[in-house]
């Protein structure tokens, strides 16, 4: 008896669930993070493209990027700017091996869904090329769109399979990196996608590119149309590394 108290204090004492994720302390709300820890959170509000979501600086309808582009992507909305805890909390997400941040991201997703008007028949992670995926242990966009599943109902599914790119990202500029990414993303299995709405679940927009050219993959799936949700956007203009 004494034994599986020991073995519950301590499994309590390590859940995720009862510290908060941003400042450390004492939390026992369903989100991962304190009440006062999420009021600083970088929300996006009313400034941002119609079409990638991303924040914007000034008020304007759509971004640059959008503007000079045919876009696949029939709306696109993120939780947060990319920037402070969110990033912390992103990149623990990603590349610290957080697992167990998905569920609390997924539930700023399903309540940003709510709002966003889009349809949904299925959610979709972004595949990561299978080496990549052994590497890290998990794709953290399959373990949203379950996640995000659990919450909604809208059934997960993994319709895609990524192959390696021509040539670095971070070596391309712009335009020359959403040439190499749209033919790096395929469907594998067309039941899942065609005459379909698909949400596709991803953790950030920084250019937009990824989620161009995955959509142009389900588009070319037979999707009839493709919606994205990311938990955090990179403000239009802001430079980063990453596609
Ligand atoms: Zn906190
Ligand atoms: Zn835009």
């Amino acid at each position: 008896m004494f034994e599986r108290w020991k073995k519950f204090l301590i499994a309590a004492a390590f859940d995720p669930r009862w510290t908060c994720a941003v400042c450390g302390r004492e939390n026992f709300g369903e989100k991962y993070i304190c009440e006062e820890c999420e009021k600083k959170l970088p929300f996006i509000g009313e400034n941002r493209c119609a079409h990638c979501g991303r924040p914007l600086a000034a008020a304007a309808p759509v971004c640059d990027t959008c503007r000079n582009r045919l876009t696949e992507i029939d709306g696109c909305r993120s939780v947060f700017r990319y920037a402070g805890a969110v990033e912390t909390l992103i990149k623990k997400f990603k590349y610290g091996g957080g697992k167990w941040l998905a569920e609390g991201f997924a539930g700023y997703l399903a309540a940003l869904f709510g709002e966003s008007g889009f349809e949904a028949d299925v959610a979709v992670s972004v595949p990561m090329l299978e080496k990549d995926e052994k590497r890290r242990g998990y794709n953290q966009t399959k373990l949203l769109a379950e996640a995000f599943s659990a919450l909604t109902g809208i059934p997960a599914e993994d319709p895609l399979r990524k192959k390696r790119l021509t040539a670095r990202q971070a070596a391309l500029a712009g335009k020359d990196r959403l040439k190499n990414l749209i033919d790096a993303f395929r469907v594998k299995d067309k039941t899942l996608t065609e005459g379909k709405s698909i949400l596709i679940l991803d953790d950030v927009t920084t250019t937009g590119a990824t989620l161009q050219a995955v959509a142009a993959a389900l588009k070319k799936g037979g999707a009839k149309r493709v919606y994205a949700l990311t938990i955090a956007a990179v403000s239009v203009g802001e430079k980063t590394k990453k596609s």
